[in-house]
């Protein structure tokens, strides 16, 4: 989300320099992941003033090689807005570029508007996934009608990297609607929505540069989510809502699960009712260069996008 102002230059050097540990993946037999920290995000701030969001990473306590290919991870708990008669809360016109824009909705609705031409609705249960790679603006909104009613907002937006190969890529845009979203049923009651990549053989819409992980859980209590995946793959887990145990650790509603890359399978356990999104995938071993809306390899492609801004190549704001 980030506006345009207020922009921060972080490079991949000034985050935390956790490094992962060395693994000998050929010696190890099926091993369920261990976790490797628990993290919270206590820190609110306004995006706009439409999305009070806790910024989990990029975080100084959380470095950028543990949550590759995710950049930045945006978490709004549900909360309640008033009915307003006029105007817009949200985020006006700003560009990216060098990644990609995932927004989840839990109630409420996000409008969504770019200058590639795409328009959407992002309500309960649907995932935006936005491919800015070469640039683009967009503006980011609360519905219009849910604006006027009021009521609660629970939504989540992610930026996940783009390898360098693809940041050129042309603009794209996936509006994936939760009725677009497999689900597959657990034991008790609850179930696994599958948004990207696979859970139980079910394969979930969203098409990815790279390998990518995402799935939103309903547990019912003593209910498990069993994840198979490369052990050199980074695994986080947000647990939204409930209780869940992981590897002999327990996090509460608001914290994020940082897996170890130390076996090839994770299991996450509700100790109660919970809603719990894992998010997962093949780490872009690349420099990562943040500047405000742009993520790029170097400080010159940096600059390179700041000019192109100026210069009119990421197209024209429409009206
Ligand atoms: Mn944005």
């Amino acid at each position: 989300m980030v506006t345009f102002s207020g922009m921060t230059l972080t490079t991949s050097t000034d985050r935390a320099s956790t490094r992962e540990r060395p693994l000998d993946e050929t010696a190890r037999p099926a091993a369920e992941r261990s976790v490797e920290a628990i993290h919270r995000s206590t820190g609110f701030h306004w995006v706009g003033n439409g999305f009070f969001v806790s910024t989990y990473f990029p975080s100084a306590t959380l470095a950028a090689e543990r949550v590759s290919p995710f950049l930045l991870m945006d978490y709004g708990p549900a909360r309640e807005f008033s009915a307003q008669a006029r105007g817009k809360r949200g985020v006006g016109w700003h560009p990216h570029r060098g990644f990609e824009t995932v927004t989840l909705a839990w109630e409420g609705a996000v409008a969504h508007r770019d200058n590639a031409g795409h328009r959407g609705v992002i309500g309960p249960g649907d995932a935006q996934w936005m491919t800015a790679a070469s640039g683009i603006f967009h503006e980011e909104y609360h519905e219009e009608q849910f604006t006027r009613s009021g009521g609660r907002l629970h939504m989540m937006q992610l930026w996940v990297n783009l390898p360098k190969q693809d940041k050129a890529a042309a603009p794209g845009y996936q509006p994936i609607l939760a009725a677009d979203v497999p689900s597959v049923a657990l034991g008790s009651g609850g179930r696994v929505r599958v948004i990207a990549g696979e859970y139980a053989g079910v394969r979930g819409p969203a098409k990815t540069f790279t390998p990518i992980r995402m799935l939103d859980a309903e547990l019912r209590p003593g209910e498990a989510l069993n994840v198979e995946l490369p052990a050199a793959h980074n695994a986080l887990a947000m647990v939204a809502e409930g209780r869940a145990r992981a590897g002999g650790n327990e996090a509460r509603a608001g914290e994020l699960l940082l897996f170890a890359n130390d076996g090839d399978r994770l299991v996450i356990e509700a100790a109660e009712a919970s809603h719990v999104i894992l998010l997962a995938g093949e780490p872009i071993d690349e420099p990562i260069v943040q500047y405000g809306p742009f993520v790029m390899n170097s400080v010159e492609e940096i600059e390179q996008a700041i000019e192109d801004v100026q210069s009119g190549k990421f197209g024209p704001i429409p009206d």
